[in-house]
């Protein structure tokens, strides 16, 4: 997945535009800056590539969930549907705005479950936000129905799976608001950086003036801009804006690698009987960023990955234990441990989390591996791992 592994000139000769103009800051200095302007430039390429009106660059994928959040007016004590199976910045980007983050099961897809979304709505609920883990996709279309028939937002975290698309869209464009992160391991990197897009002119708007201070960027004397509302600075610099400029350039040849790669390792793991692949959702496309599969139990795939790691193959994963992505090991969620105070909000209506257990997703989790797939490795390299592992699979079946 990690665009760094390829960066070279193109990200320097962009990077150089900036620090010869001096101008570091993507607002005002409209004199100096010699004509660069890359986070425009690059929110530009990103709505086109994207398919949506509008696209806005911010600092990071966790600041862009906030932004996201915030501009369709999400605030305190607002539900907020997320997957047991996510990145802590589902949750850190709700708590933020006061909001409450109900976590729910995931199914085989490794992403919500539908049926779990629908019994989890209340009267509080107001967003829906699917997490594309692992490069690919939940259910679009079925929770895209569910949000329609209770007047939901769909808001999809596309962080791990942008490229990837359902229905011939691109991921992150079929919801109300879609959110990408360009941080330093995802596929194309600004170093640090995020971004949401969205069609609907209003976020936008909200989105561009929340995530600098609620400057309304009218004008061009920005101590003259006036404030409609409260905001934040979410910015992003023209520095790392300048790095995506090159690397969304890239992105179709890094998911071409992806592509090659995953698929060398799909096929030498097919064949082998026990060995299943996470479900795709009719009508969807992965971005090719991992290679997930499921194994018969939880002590086999617990074995398996401990062989993998012996044999020397890295960038294997086993969520079910993991400090980042699994419920299980968020105590700081579950018991609230916070610096300060929680918001009287939050505190009354989490859900009873210490108590909470979410078996479906054990099922599948305990049983999931997730292979990072690396954009530097040729391809007898990859042939070679593929080899590996599936006589490691097949001796711990
Ligand atoms: C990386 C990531 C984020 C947050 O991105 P940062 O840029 O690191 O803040 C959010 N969601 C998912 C699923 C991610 O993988």
């Amino acid at each position: 997945m990690p665009g760094f592994e390829l960066f070279g000139d193109k990200e320097r000769n962009q990077v150089k535009d900036v620090l010869d103009s001096g101008v570091l800051m993507r607002y005002g200095f409209d004199g100096m800056r010699n004509g660069h302007w890359k986070a425009l430039q690059l929110e530009k390429e990103l709505a086109k590539r994207m398919q949506t009106k509008y696209a806005q660059l911010v600092s990071s994928g966790t600041a862009a969930l906030t932004v996201a959040l915030a501009s369709a007016g999400i605030g305190a004590g607002d539900e907020v549907i997320i997957p047991s199976f996510t990145f802590v910045a589902s949750f850190e980007s709700i708590l933020a705005l006061g909001a409450i983050p109900v976590m729910v099961d995931i199914d085989d897809t490794l992403t919500l479950d539908p049926s779990a979304v629908e019994k989890a709505i209340t009267p509080n609920t107001k967003v829906v936000m699917p997490v594309h883990m692992c490069g690919s996709m939940a259910d679009l279309g079925a929770l895209k129905a569910i949000c329609v028939r209770h007047k939901l937002i769909l808001l999809e975290d596309a962080c791990q799976a942008i490229g990837g698309t359902y229905d011939g869209k691109p991921l992150g464009s079929i919801g109300d608001l879609g959110c990408f992160s360009f941080d330093y391991v995802k596929t194309i990197t600004c170093g640090e950086g995020g971004a949401l897009i969205t069609n609907n002119e209003m976020y936008y708007k909200n989105a561009d003036h929340y995530s600098d201070h609620g400057h309304d960027h009218e004008g061009t004397d920005r101590g003259a801009e006036s404030h409609p509302f409260l905001g934040y600075n979410y910015r992003i610099s023209e520095l790392h804006a300048a790095v995506g400029l090159a690397q969304i350039a890239r992105l179709d040849d890094f998911l071409a690698i992806q592509k090659r790669n995953y698929t060398i390792l799909r096929n030498a793991l097919e064949p082998i009987e026990g060995v299943t692949f996470r479900r795709v959702p009719e009508g969807g496309v992965e971005n090719y960023s991992f290679l997930n599969f499921y194994l018969p139990s939880e002590t086999i795939t617990q074995n398996t990955h401990s062989a993998f790691g012996a044999a020397g193959i890295d960038a294997c994963f086993y969520w079910y234990n993991n400090n980042w992505h699994y419920y299980k090991k968020w105590d700081h969620l579950r018991t609230m441990k916070s610096l300060a105070p929680v918001a009287r909000e939050v505190l009354d209506g989490l859900p009873d989390y210490p108590e909470a257990h979410f078996k479906k997703s054990d099922h599948w989790m305990s049983r999931t591996i997730s292979c990072l797939i690396k954009l530097g490795w040729d391809e007898d390299e990859v042939a070679k791992r593929a080899e590996l592992m599936a006589s490691i699979i097949k001796k711990e079946l």
